[in-house]
């Protein structure tokens, strides 16, 4: 990739970014080092298109990202582009025709990502080095493609990249169980239980055909165990077809690859509100108190209002996250929280209440930490906060087209918005039976959260790990109030309600 790094930066600019980078510290911001590279327009959509990393495995659909990002344009801020990747160092990337105020703008934004990444909590389990790693997975298909054609390794990637959704993003904070810790591993053989006798008695106390016996019997338990798998239901479905799909190395050497660089975006998508609201929160704390100019500071409203400009109905997260953290940070400074104030059905009282406990800024810290947008959404979303931004559910009226308030009820409008939030909208499915109806067919179960699965979705993805797993698949799934089947084994899909004549399932997902 042809891009100029630091060493190149007009004067003026180097010099920006040190003074940026040194206020941001003395805030408390605490960062990787970033290491920033100047591209063109054309580079600059180039890198977007990898995910920004400079070295990916070869994939149609990188091409094609390309190309409509080269169409669409819709990348980040608009023109102001910004593009930073969680590693050590950081790599952000800045474009060559922005106007100096456009890149300090971004600079800013690129230091309190590249906190965020260092300090969240969702991001502590991610691969610092992930700019090598992806390197590495772009060797390793390279040789791949060498042995087995280029065709053959991009249709399965095709195939795990359909599902690379399939995964259990909470994972890597949980305890897993055995089934996930290690392929393979043999069954550990318990010692058979034998009363204690002295030995010239064992023989009568202990005879060898009852001893046999029993050991038949506890050989037969461990190989029904050994079946019923998963040991508890599993929303890594990846991992599961890892583990237990009849695959070639070179195919499990692919989905692994897969699996990683979908555990290491994971993270990304999970905290996208928080995340860009932290950015923009810093990049005009920053900006307006110390590096723009007079002359600058009609430029620089614009842009920035670009970046958080929010239409009604429009979710914007960098507007919404820049919000609460403002808001939280000025309920912090009053003391707007615990139990008093939380009781004070007094409105007025409530509006003017002010404890000076100057605590913003701490607290807007520690949210960074800990929470993901789900959470964060759901503590910090007030019915004040909706009200005071009007943050209405909106809808178009069919008859006018006119843009009209649907709801201000903030229970309401909170579901709305976690639920368009939980699990990044993507839909849970869990592997409930690696051996259903005792015939090695795979059988999953759509968990439901309030809405339909879609029909399209569940037979596409069914195609897809058919693909993999090579014996018949099944998807439980309730779609208006009734609980149906999907199964697909290779010829036509088929689905039919779910009644008692059918096998059950090792595991029941609700
Ligand atoms: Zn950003």
């Amino acid at each position: 990739m042809a891009s100029s790094t630091e060493g190149s930066f007009p004067p003026e600019l180097l010099a920006a970014k040190k003074q940026i980078r040194e206020r941001a510290r003395s805030y408390g911001l605490d960062f990787f080092p970033v290491v920033f590279e100047m591209c063109d327009y054309e580079q600059m959509n180039q890198v977007a298109a990898y995910g920004g990393f400079p070295q990916r495995y070869p994939h149609w659909r990188f091409g094609a990202e390309y190309e409509r990002l080269r169409k669409q344009n819709l990348y980040g801020l608009g023109r102001v582009y910004e593009m930073v990747i969680n590693n050590d160092p950081c790599y952000a990337y800045l474009q060559e025709s922005n106007p100096l105020v456009d890149q300090k703008l971004v600079i800013a934004h690129v230091y309190a990502h590249a906190d965020f990444f260092k300090n969240n909590l969702w991001f502590s389990q991610t691969n610092r080095k992930m700019v090598d790693e992806m390197a590495n997975h772009a060797t390793r298909v390279r040789r791949h493609i060498e042995k087995q054609g280029y065709d053959t390794v991009e249709k399965f990637l095709d195939v795990c990249l359909g599902l690379e959704d399939l995964i259990d993003p909470h994972s890597p904070f949980l305890n897993r169980g055995p089934m996930e810790q290690k392929p393979h591993q043999p069954q550990r053989q318990e010692p058979l239980p034998k009363f204690k006798a002295k030995e010239y008695l064992d023989k009568w106390m202990n005879p060898p055909e009852v001893l046999e016996a029993e050991a038949r019997k506890l050989r037969d338990q461990h190989d029904k165990m050994r079946h019923v798998t998963p040991a508890q239901p599993t929303r890594d479905l990846l991992s599961y077809l890892l583990h237990h799909a009849r695959l070639d190395d070179w195919q499990v050497d692919c989905l692994t690859i897969v699996r990683e660089e979908s555990y290491y975006f994971a993270p990304q998508a999970m905290t996208k509100v928080m995340n860009e609201g932290w950015a923009s929160y810093w990049h005009s704390t920053l900006m307006t108190k110390h590096f723009v100019e007079a002359r600058d500071v009609i430029d620089y409203a614009d842009h920035h209002s670009g970046a958080v400009h929010m239409p009604p109905g429009n979710f914007n997260p960098y507007k919404i996250g820049l919000l609460l953290f403002r808001d939280i940070e000025d309920r912090w400074n009053k003391g707007q929280f615990g139990k008093a104030y939380e009781e004070s059905d007094n409105l007025g009282e409530k509006q003017s209440w002010d404890k000076g406990l100057g605590l913003g800024r701490e607290k807007i810290f520690e949210v960074r930490r800990v929470y993901n947008d789900v959470n964060f959404i759901d503590e910090f979303l007030t019915p004040e906060f909706i009200e005071k931004h009007k943050f209405y559910q909106y809808g178009r009226d069919p008859h006018t087209g006119q843009l009209r308030i649907l709801s201000r009820d903030p229970q309401r409008i909170k579901q709305a918005v976690l639920y368009q939030l939980t699990n990044m909208g993507r839909p849970f499915i869990y592997v409930a039976d690696g051996n259903y109806g005792n015939r090695g067919e795979l059988f999953l179960a759509h968990k439901h959260n309030g809405v339909d699965l879609e029909i399209k979705f569940a037979v596409e993805t069914l195609k897809g790990i058919y693909r993999l797993w090579q014996r018949p698949v099944h998807l439980q799934a309730k779609i208006d109030d009734e609980m149906m089947l999907f199964s697909y084994g290779g010829d036509q899909p088929k689905q039919q309600t779910i009644h008692d004549d059918l096998p059950k399932p090792a595991h029941q997902v609700a």
